[in-house]
């Protein structure tokens, strides 16, 4: 029996009984008992969000305000490669953000996609939702709504993601005329350095409930590594990369985007929840439905795993909170009780 059929019969087993049940090595974070509120949690770049996030709501903000708030701090990190400022372009050397964020208590949501030059898309996808009568904005509409609201058109390109980038592009592949240095005096111009440079993923989701119960939600990312412009992942898409049912809990992911749009991950997440799932559970049912749905052998391991890796992030009004990999090894940062720290996401398979 493969890892997909055991792990389906072991759901399936489990749904009878309504929540799904983890073995006891996976029972790691998944509070039962509700935390006193307020709960933020991101994905584990967010730790400075959580904490930001943390504080303004502390002093009376909005969730909203406070998550993007919180992964503006991401946003602006050069340091970071998979958010904002700094993030690794396209496939052309042009960094193109996606975003959106979701306000629980009004039902209200904003996106941008493929937007550039602009320092904080989560404002812009903000903005989208609360000055238009619009949810999703792309490309050059957005840099000029983006532009139209004052924000300001910077390079985005910082020298260490450019060199990143560049050194992509020329080892990729030996068929075309992009050199690398050490390679440019050899005969046989890229082979060795060919695969030492993989797309990469990377985004930075936070979602926050405060004493009240209200809920929001906001995911950010430069998306997957050299892309073919205008590739617009999950990050941007309500129900994919992010999701709030202010009467129910809120969803977001990283991770491979084009699986996660597939299954509308976040969106599951939050009806999983609603059905009595708890958020760690319901994340690790969706990552679980995300394998078993990915047919493609080029994505397949030998034992038909994913190659790739998707991590979904949730907590719910009561304040319960949790997240879930297909691939062992995630973490999540979540501030709960007054204390902000990492900790571990299940997940469905362990790493060798
Ligand atoms: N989900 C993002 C995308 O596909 C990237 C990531 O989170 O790693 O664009």
């Amino acid at each position: 029996m493969t890892d997909h059929l055991s792990r389906r019969s072991f759901l399936l087993a489990s749904a009878a009984a309504a929540v799904v049940r983890l073995p006891e090595s996976q029972v790691l974070a998944d509070a039962s008992a509700s935390p006193k509120r307020p709960i933020i949690i991101s994905s584990a770049n967010g730790l400075r969000a959580t904490a930001k996030a943390a504080e303004m709501i502390g002093g009376g903000a909005d969730t909203l305000d406070a998550v993007v708030a919180g992964v503006n701090i991401v946003e602006a990190d050069p340091t970071d490669h998979s958010v904002g400022y700094g993030g690794l372009p396209n496939e052309n050397g042009v960094v193109e953000l996606d975003s959106c964020v979701m306000h629980g208590p009004t039902h209200n949501a904003g996106a941008v996609g493929a937007l550039r030059n602009i320092m904080h898309a989560s404002q812009v996808a903000k903005l989208v939702m609360e000055r238009t009568d619009h949810v999703f904005i792309v490309g050059q509409g957005a840099l000029d709504f983006a532009r139209a609201h004052g924000h300001k058109e910077v390079e985005m390109l910082t020298e260490d993601a450019r060199r990143i980038w560049l050194r992509w592009k020329e080892t990729h592949s030996d068929r075309d005329d992009w050199l690398s240095p050490v390679k440019a005096t050899s005969d046989n111009k890229h082979s060795d350095a060919m695969d030492e440079v993989a797309f990469t993923y990377g985004t930075i989701h936070c979602s926050a409930v405060d004493a009240k119960g209200d809920i929001s939600g906001v995911t950010t990312t430069s998306g997957l590594s050299y892309k073919i412009p205008g590739r617009v992942g999950d990050s941007p898409i309500i129900g994919a990369g992010c999701y709030v049912d202010n009467e129910v809990g809120s969803a977001g992911s990283t991770g491979r985007g084009e699986a996660v749009i597939k299954n509308c991950g976040a969106f599951a997440v939050v009806e999983l929840m609603r059905h009595g799932a708890s958020p760690a559970d319901a994340c690790l049912e969706v990552v679980g439905r995300i394998a078993e749905h990915t047919r493609d052998p080029r994505l397949l391991d030998d034992q038909k795993r994913p190659r790739f890796d998707v991590k979904m992030y949730a907590l719910s009004r009561d304040g319960r909170f949790g997240a879930a990999s297909i691939w062992s090894g995630g973490r999540f940062a979540i501030y709960a009780d007054g204390r902000n720290r990492l900790e571990n996401a299940k997940y469905l398979f362990k790493r060798s």
